[in-house]
């Protein structure tokens, strides 16, 4: 299968690419991005028979429908990288939370967040594909905090590659900050930037786009490729924990002949949700989406309204930072397949232009059919915390947030997309608590839950930092080359 660009003029022959070129590089033309126009469709009786597989079987046999130009045996390697998980026979696990609600629970990876999920083999596929053309890659990231560690952890000391993530210097979370600054490998490089995560990804695509960074990257023999959910690498990964969840309502007998279930999602970058949707189109039982946002509501805003409105807004800092996000990058991908490549280029366009664009009452229609939205305040948020710590359950304040859209009524899945750990004071601060320090609050809120820490987030309150740079957005190129260089 062929990936198409997201975005074109009318008329305009458009260039397909395999999933190979759209790994190495991500950006298409006009500014797009890519993606499938149609995706493998698997029959009821076969979703039946998928649901005893385990999950690596079930993620090597979706992987397969698409018929993409990579090596079986390449995949195979990639999703081994699934023992690296806390069950290595299942990195996934699904549980029951109460009457109808279940939470599928992503974030038990090396980095103890979601992104793990696709990283991990993306990380491996990504090296093999290096080595196989015998070419040095720098793979750059921005951050909101999760995608950070876990790019940094899937390609330290990877063969034929370095990393640069850039983060915004006061928008993670300490841990999350700690994970970063001290990663080890010596391919890889952390920066710091004053600014917030929209500003770090702006730089990254500008970068990406920039002929100039290429040649001098060109000089020291590095192509240049990005690790963030603009690559659809990574997008391919997120659609098989949301098979998964099927297919575990369908071999627990939860679900009648023909029931469907709606997901939960809370959003930023839309990769997550996206994933939902390209399983539902691959005909998993998925009813409606769920988009929920913190306090930067710019989805509920474009799926209640029709309109994606960047004039006079501000990112706010909440306790859900990795959803601190106006500029989401994923919803072009739904556009394209909604609406197509020309429409997508011009409502992309209208956005650059005007900060704003508006579908009509169809398009808006069309979403409608799919999705629901709606935002949680920090509040609201801290309300669902501490709800379920009194129950014994920790929930991170990202994942807290689905609980303003659960409906006890039909079957809805929670997407959890990390650990408490890497949010300690946040979830203290909902239990009215507080701590001297993060590593104390870390150990009270694991007493009160009767679990330990993990370790490998504990050993990082003693760490070195490896990375201290923390630099204006105009130092950011210069600052790669002289790493780059040395
Ligand atoms: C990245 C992230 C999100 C947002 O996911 P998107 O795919 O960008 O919408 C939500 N929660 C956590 C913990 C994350 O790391």
């Amino acid at each position: 299968m062929k990936l198409h660009p997201t975005r074109a003029k009318k008329n305009e022959k458009s260039k397909k690419v395999g999933l190979k070129r759209a790994l190495l590089n991500p950006s298409s033309e006009h500014g797009g991005l890519y993606a499938p126009v149609k995706l493998p469709k698997i029959s009821d009786k076969k979703w039946r028979e998928l649901s005893k597989l385990s999950y690596e079987k079930l993620a090597l046999y979706i992987i397969s429908l698409f018929k993409f130009n990579i090596d079986k045996n390449v995949f195979k390697k990639a999703v081994k990288r699934y023992k690296n998980f806390d069950k290595p026979a299942s990195p996934v696990e699904f549980k029951k939370l109460g009457k109808n609600l279940y939470i599928n629970e992503l974030y038990h990876g090396p980095t103890r967040a979601f992104k793990d999920m696709a990283l991990q083999p993306f990380g491996e596929i990504l090296s093999s594909l290096a080595q196989e053309k015998n070419k040095n890659y720098l793979i750059m990231c921005a951050t909101s905090g999760d995608t950070g560690p876990a790019t940094l952890k899937t390609f330290a000391n990877a063969k034929n590659i370095k990393v640069v993530c850039l983060y915004p210097a006061n928008g993670t979370s300490e841990v999350q900050r700690l994970q970063m600054v001290c990663m080890k490998g010596d391919n890889l490089k952390t920066i710091g930037i004053k600014g917030d995560f929209d500003d770090a990804q702006r730089a990254l695509k500008t970068l990406l786009a920039s002929e100039n960074f290429k040649a001098q990257l060109a000089k020291n023999k590095l192509s240049l490729s990005a690790a963030n959910s603009v690559n659809f690498g990574r997008i391919l990964f997120q659609i098989i924990y949301h098979a998964y969840a099927y297919a575990r309502l369908l071999k627990n007998g939860k679900l009648a002949r023909g029931e469907s279930f709606d997901i939960i999602v809370p959003s930023g970058n839309f990769g997550n949700a996206l994933g939902a949707y390209y399983a539902k189109k691959m005909g998993a039982k998925i009813g409606k989406i769920k988009i929920v946002s913190n306090a930067n509501n710019i989805l509920t805003e474009l799926f209640n309204t029709g309109i994606y409105d960047l004039r006079g807004k501000k990112l706010l800092q909440t306790i859900s930072p990795a959803m601190d996000i106006l500029i989401s990058s994923n919803i072009e991908r739904l556009l394209f397949d909604k609406f197509g490549a020309v429409r997508t280029k011009e409502l992309m366009d209208k956005l650059s232009k005007d900060k704003f664009y508006k579908l009509d009452k169809n398009e808006l229609k069309a979403l409608k059919a799919e999705f629901e939205a709606d935002f949680c305040t920090d509040s609201k948020c801290e309300s669902y915390i501490k709800e379920w710590m009194d129950k014994g359950v920790a929930i991170d304040p990202h994942t807290a947030t689905c609980f303003k859209m659960a409906d006890s009524s039909r079957i809805n899945v929670i997407t959890s997309t990390a650990h408490w750990v890497k949010f300690a004071p946040s979830m203290l601060k909902a239990c009215q608590q507080s701590a001297d320090s993060e590593k104390e609050g870390l150990n009270t809120l694991a007493s009160k839950l009767n679990e330990s820490a993990p370790s490998s987030i504990e050993e990082l309150f003693d760490a070195k930092i490896l990375h201290p740079d923390v630099i204006e957005q105009n130092e950011i190129e210069d600052k790669i080359l002289e790493w780059i260089k040395k």
